[in-house]
């Protein structure tokens, strides 16, 4: 579906099936209401990782008194966009991006993103200990494995910068030899490494699980219900118009969690935040096939802009993403390009084989691909997420553009938009990394680091 010449995600006939959708939660379709209500005190946009969390924290964890009347509208199934279709790897960035926040910023600016990031695990950890939420929570050490002299040179350099400026999150950051990448995370031709502590999840399990504790606190979900328009401008009684593909809605408060679509919606956001399309499979050895268990998840970087990520799940299996690499020179095929009904044929055909290439123990395990599938990610053209008011438009807020790395970024920006939206804390006071407040200046990016 088009609408001023921007495409929808609309499901594509047959989009690609992810792992994680393969079990469909009763919420997956529900409507709570038949009809769309006519008026909303907060209106969410988008039933992800943002929407879930920014629903939850309205109605569950920080109630008010009156209830305010919230609704959430997903343009497809509940959880069907990027984060049900991610890779489960809830992986702080320690000292990767860090280098670039550090270089344009500043390191203390910088560091708050790794504080804010590293703060997810256990706020995670928490919320499903909580909740009792069965979403296969799994913490662990994650091997970020260099197989470029050059590069992993230059990450050492920065890693003992941060060690040097005293930074207590580094002590969790152990350098790994080339022996120890073999030894220890059995990884055949790395020249060596980093480890730290990670986790990975179950995305769709997570976030269906926090949207029905919402339902049971007055939430009213709406899903296959297509946002097309918000209006230009509030009514006299202080609404916007919001037109969907089931009727008009009246909010108060909007908040957008609309990720990589939040551009063909509020084109204001289209040069700030691009639908980038990335690929994830689902591996396993065949059973009973000898194998190396392998002790955490993984970043492989080959060379500068080759990366793959990959998690092993608690039943042997294994979720391993990334290769843009392999397509990226084809543009069209993933730049700007909200479709995930297809596939990239190039890296799906490097994943069969992957683990017996890349690790030791894996030459007999008849390791093959059980899933592929793509998703599309929010890039934002200077890698920082947009998270605050919706500059010029009172009473919207947005949480988007987490760069295919929302996992450890995306729930407490939900939760901080939410707190914006019924409290009217300041952005100031919402606990966010400085860089993330997203402004009129950052929507004329001075940056390209998607093409750049
Ligand atoms: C293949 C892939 C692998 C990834 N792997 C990882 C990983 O391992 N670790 C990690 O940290 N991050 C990963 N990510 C990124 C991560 O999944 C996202 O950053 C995160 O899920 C974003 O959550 P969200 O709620 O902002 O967006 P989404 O989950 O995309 O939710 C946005 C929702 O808004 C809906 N929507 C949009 N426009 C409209 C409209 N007009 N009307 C109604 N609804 C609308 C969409 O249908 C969608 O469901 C990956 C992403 C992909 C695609």
């Amino acid at each position: 579906m088009s609408y001023n010449g921007k495409l929808f995600p609309q499901p594509a006939a047959g989009y690609t099936q992810s792992f994680w959708r393969t079990q469909p939660d009763p919420l997956d379709t529900h409507q709570t209401s038949p009809d769309l209500p006519s008026e909303a005190d907060i209106l969410i946009i988008g039933g992800g990782y943002v929407g879930a969390s920014a629903a939850y924290r309205l109605l569950a964890e920080n109630p008010q008194e009156p209830a305010p009347r919230v609704v959430l509208v997903e343009a497809r199934e509940l959880c069907s966009g990027a984060t049900g279709r991610n890779g489960g790897h809830l992986r702080p960035d320690i000292y990767a991006a860090t280098a670039r926040f550090t270089e344009r910023y500043g390191v203390e600016a910088a560091a708050e993103i790794v504080r804010f990031e590293i703060s997810h695990m256990k706020v995670i950890e928490d919320l499903v200990r909580k909740e009792k939420i069965d979403c296969d929570l799994t913490f662990t050490r994650s091997y970020d494995m260099y197989f470029d002299e050059e590069e992993l040179k230059k990450a050492k350099v920065f890693y003992e910068y941060l060690v040097d400026q005293g930074f207590d999150f580094m002590e969790d950051v152990k350098y790994m030899s080339r022996q120890e990448t073999q030894e220890t995370a059995h990884v055949r031709d790395a020249k060596g490494g980093f480890s730290f502590s990670a986790g990975h999840l179950w995305p769709y399990k997570l976030i269906a699980h926090l949207i029905r504790v919402a339902i049971s606190h007055g939430l009213n979900l709406q899903t296959n219900t297509l946002v097309s328009e918000i209006g230009e401008s509030r009514t006299a009684e202080g609404f916007w118009p919001v037109t969907t593909s089931r009727g008009v809605i009246h909010a108060r408060k909007i908040i957008l969690a609309t990720n990589a679509f939040t551009g063909a919606l509020v084109p204001e956001y289209s040069k700030a935040i691009i639908p980038c399309k990335g690929i994830c499979t689902q591996i396993a050895a065949a059973p009973g096939a000898p194998h190396q268990e392998l002790p955490g998840t993984y970043a492989i970087r080959y060379h500068p802009g080759a990366f793959i990520y990959q998690i092993s799940r608690n039943d042997g299996s294994l979720i391993v993403g990334g290769a843009s690499h392999l397509f990226k020179k084809d543009r069209e095929q993933w730049y700007n390009n909200p479709d995930d009904s297809k596939l990239f044929t190039v890296a799906a055909d490097h994943f069969d084989g992957y683990m017996q290439r890349t690790f030791l123990g894996w030459d007999d395990s008849k390791a093959e691909v059980k899933h592929v599938w793509t998703g599309v990610m929010g890039y934002s053209a200077d890698s920082l997420p947009h998270v605050g008011n919706v500059p010029g438009k009172p009473g919207q807020f947005i949480a988007a553009g987490f760069n295919g790395h929302g996992m450890p970024v995306a729930f407490l920006s939900g939760k901080a938009v939410a707190d914006m939206a019924q409290t009217s804390v300041a952005f100031e006071d919402t606990g966010l990394p400085r860089l993330f407040k997203t402004s009129e200046a950052r929507l004329e990016p001075v940056f390209d680091d998607i093409l750049g």
